[in-house]
């Protein structure tokens, strides 16, 4: 019975994060970026202190603060890991499948586990309202959360092409009380130009950061959140893989492969940063695979030093990318798509500890996916997560191929309940 489902108790909850970055000092390359000298001056201006502390630590662990592991405790963490038993019959495969369960987090995804420490950092730092940027929506719901329950103000920038197809969501964000605008928006100038060359412009997460970061920076009260991509982000997110670690090691086991979806890149990294540290350090051996649409395969691009936002506002970072001006093609895993991907997970990338494949922009491969998981294992997963979903999938159909008894793990970002018209359009359900 007890490889089925592996849980923690409340009182083993992991109480330090995990910084990569001293474990990654030999692959490091000089600072500072060619450009952005402007841009790093202002960023105090905008972003929480602590975690910009965070952003460049040299401590390998980070203590989590008391005040914040109760949240954690609230928001139902530890997460199980299960076995999906139904997929592995199905496909007949001699490989194990497990999952992590993000999904079962109160917004349905794993970004609420960094919006609440961002937020119990501002209320700390005596910050009233929070401003941000929202793709899926998810990042948006999880800030909302946050700030709702530290007490914080919340603005949302929405990605306008997304925003229109999911009002259940948005109606999520006022309830928490935030308030929400489709981006580019009337707001800021950033966005005003944009619309005065095309009012049906839909948007990119890029042009969104570029309108949060005008807000923010017009209110000393105010900071900006960034629900991916920068290092304390994959930091807070480490719980997970510490967790995950945790779990193997009660039942005596440990994943040889490790999935998940792959966007700015803070889900894959907080389930497999520490594991890479155990990889870089040489005590293990891991395939990760990081699954991405062919909208946006960032880890495919150049690796180089780029804007994070449209308006280069922000720094230049590091990683791969395929320009921050691009406009990418919309798809329903709308998270999935920005232009690069996490500085820390470029640079695994870029020492070849990092695999990747890209999925077709119509999407059904992908939904077809989370649909067999749903029959098999009663899983709704969400269209970003659906991607890791497939990829798993294929791996366990290739160790069944070549009578291969890997331990796959995946991530499940978060559910897919608050996006059904997306699964709706691409495997045409009304229409059957
Ligand atoms: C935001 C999001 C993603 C993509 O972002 P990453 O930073 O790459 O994790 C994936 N899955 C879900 C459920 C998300 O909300």
């Amino acid at each position: 019975m007890k490889d089925i489902q592996v849980n923690l108790l409340p009182e083993e909850i992991p109480t330090k994060w995990y910084n990569i970055l001293p474990d990654l000092a030999k692959y490091l390359e000089p600072l500072p970026p060619p450009k952005g000298d402007k841009q790093l001056k202002n960023l105090p201006n905008v972003m929480i202190h602590e975690c910009l502390n965070q952003e460049f630590s040299d401590k390998t662990w980070i203590e989590i603060p008391e005040e914040l592991l109760e949240v954690y405790l609230r928001v139902l963490r530890p997460r199980p890991l299960v076995r999906l038993v139904g997929l592995e019959r199905k496909l007949q495969t001699p490989a194990e499948i497990w999952a992590k369960t993000e999904d079962l987090s109160p917004t349905g995804s794993h970004k609420v586990n960094t919006a609440i420490a961002q937020a119990y950092y501002a209320k700390k730092q005596g910050i009233k309202c929070l401003v941000t940027e929202t793709g899926a929506g998810q990042w948006g719901t999880a800030l909302s959360l946050a700030a709702s329950l530290f007490d914080l103000k919340c603005k949302v920038y929405w990605v306008r092409a997304v925003h229109n197809w999911k009002p259940g969501r948005k109606n999520l964000m006022k309830m928490f009380g935030s308030e929400v605008y489709a981006s580019p928006s009337d707001k800021t100038e950033v966005g005003r130009k944009l619309l005065k060359e095309s009012p049906d412009h839909p948007g990119s997460l890029a042009i969104a950061i570029s309108e949060g970061l005008e807000d923010a920076s017009k209110d000393k009260d105010t900071a900006y959140s960034l629900g991916s991509v920068l290092n304390h982000v994959l930091l807070h997110q480490t719980i997970i893989g510490l967790e995950t670690q945790k779990q193997f090691e009660k039942i005596g086991k440990y994943p040889t492969i490790m999935i998940g979806c792959f966007g700015g890149g803070s889900n894959f990294g907080g389930f497999t940063l520490p594991f890479f540290g155990e990889v870089i350090r040489g005590e293990r051996k891991i395939k990760f695979i990081a699954a991405q649409t062919e909208s946006t395969p960032n880890l495919q691009g150049e690796y180089k030093y780029n804007f994070a936002d449209h308006a280069e506002v922000t720094p230049m970072l590091k990683m791969y990318t395929l320009g921050h001006d691009i406009q990418p093609p919309p798809i329903y895993g709308d998270g999935l798509r920005y232009h690069g991907g996490a500085p820390i997970m470029s640079l695994l990338r870029k020492h070849g500890l990092i695999d990747t494949i890209a999925y077709p922009i119509d999407e059904e491969y992908v939904f077809s996916a989370a649909q067999i998981i749903l029959r098999t294992d009663g899983r709704l997963v969400a269209p970003e997560t659906s991607y890791a979903a497939r990829c798993a999938i294929d791996e366990a159909i290739r160790c069944r191929e070549e009578g291969r008894k890997e331990i796959i793990a995946v991530n499940f970002s978060g559910h897919g309940f608050m996006d059904m018209p997306g699964y709706d359009k691409v495997l045409g359900l009304s229409r059957k």
